[in-house]
């Protein structure tokens, strides 16, 4: 293809992409036993909308998105609003503290926890390893990101050209998993941690999610989906287990000045398995929204007219067999046919999308049989076309 087509075709494929109605309904593929969309639905809820934050420099910290839950924003009042000190601690004295806009663990403060609970999340956080470097291997730049009230670790260490165990490292899953590279910068400057954690859920005792976690360190993947196998631990071998389904994030005290800063995380969506209701739901879940969705555009239909009516009646069919809706459809498409095969040719001229939508709808009804096989509509439709000299145009 020579490159001064190029605009010329993209230009058609984008016109004939529009005259199929991508946006409209009778387009992608029907709801079905898993799935209570179409392929392509504008019935689908749309997303959210979120104003991104800013990347951070070494200099400053960005700013989170705009539905981000902040735990740690660099003030004193964040400390105070958002976490709690461990009252277990030997010295009550010893706090985590705000230095230079960052919090930093103090020795002997003890672990310190999120007041806020939540279970499956995108997590940010930055943290930074004291530029002196004291210790070795676990001793040095330790701490730990734990989720779920301390159900499982994503570790936090100084392992820039510090070797240690594999699968306690920075970016491990403390125990079970090593991270997949160590992309550390130095110790004194900022780590960025952005982790997508998912735990395991349980039905009538048995698993059906093991629980994952995804880590990048830096903006390089260190963890993939990675299974949870009981959330790991020192030492021992964990086993699979339920989490709990919400807990206060922990800071690990390990005996190192940490500091942490930009701290705030996002809840994600329910999974089909513990009753989120988009993607490959079970059939009953799939079924009911089906239903639902069926209804709520019944009832939009009741507010218009015409084959305005019409359309949205039988797009209501897409979703739910109704008898009464199927007999009051069909029979506004028998009126709708006739008043066409009633109308001029020169007047039908001006209404040639229309009538090219409605063979669109009534193809696809027919196709995906929502409309019984001595449906007259597509039949009748393809003869005015026909009549027309539509089909013969380019
Ligand atoms: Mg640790």
């Amino acid at each position: 293809m020579k490159a001064t087509n190029l605009p010329l075709s993209l230009c058609t494929v984008a016109l004939s992409l529009s005259s199929a109605s991508a946006d409209g309904p009778f387009y992608g593929d029907p709801p079905d036993a898993h799935h209570p969309w179409a392929v392509h639905d504008m019935n689908r809820p749309q997303p959210p909308i979120v104003v991104p934050g800013t990347f951070s420099t070494q200099a400053e910290p960005g700013k989170p998105p705009s539905d981000a839950i902040v735990i740690f924003d660099g003030t004193q009042t964040s400390i105070d609003q958002n976490l709690v000190m461990d009252p277990k601690r030997k010295d009550p004295n010893k706090k985590w503290v705000l230095v230079d806009g960052a919090l930093q663990c103090t020795p002997g403060a003890g672990t310190v926890k999120s007041k806020a609970e939540f279970g499956d999340c995108q997590l940010h956080i930055e943290w930074a390893a004291p530029t002196a470097i004291v210790g070795k291997s676990q001793g040095r730049g330790n701490s730990g990101v734990f989720f779920v009230d301390g159900a499982t670790e994503v570790q936090v260490l100084d392992n820039y050209n510090n070797p240690s165990y594999a699968d306690g490292m920075a970016g491990s899953v403390y125990g079970v998993m090593p991270p997949m590279a160590n992309a550390l910068r130095a110790p004194g400057e900022w780590q960025v941690y952005d982790i997508i954690f998912r735990r395991p859920i349980y039905q009538n005792g048995k698993q059906v999610e093991p629980g994952r976690v995804t880590v990048f360190m830096n903006g390089v993947v260190v963890q993939d989906s990675t299974p949870l196998e009981g959330g790991g631990g020192h030492r021992g071998r964990s086993k699979a287990r339920p989490f709990k389904e919400k807990g206060p994030l922990q800071l690990q005290d390990h005996g190192n000045p940490i500091r942490f800063r930009n701290i705030w995380y996002r809840p994600l969506r329910l999974r089909p398995a513990e009753g989120g209701t988009d993607g490959r739901l079970s059939q009953e879940a799939a079924l009911a929204k089906r239903q639902e969705t069926a209804a709520s555009i019944r009832e939009d239909a009741a507010t218009k007219e015409g084959k305005d009516k019409m359309f949205r009646l039988f797009e209501s069919l897409c979703y739910a067999p109704h008898a009464e809706t199927l007999a009051a459809a069909t029979a506004m498409s028998v009126a709708y046919v006739g008043e066409l095969k009633a109308a001029e040719k020169d007047a039908l001229e001006k209404r040639k999308g229309e009538v090219m939508y409605a063979r669109q709808a009534f193809d696809y009804l027919t196709k995906h049989e929502f409309v019984p096989a001595d449906f007259t509509g597509k039949r009748e439709i393809e003869a005015i076309i026909e009549a027309q000299g539509w089909n013969n145009k380019r």
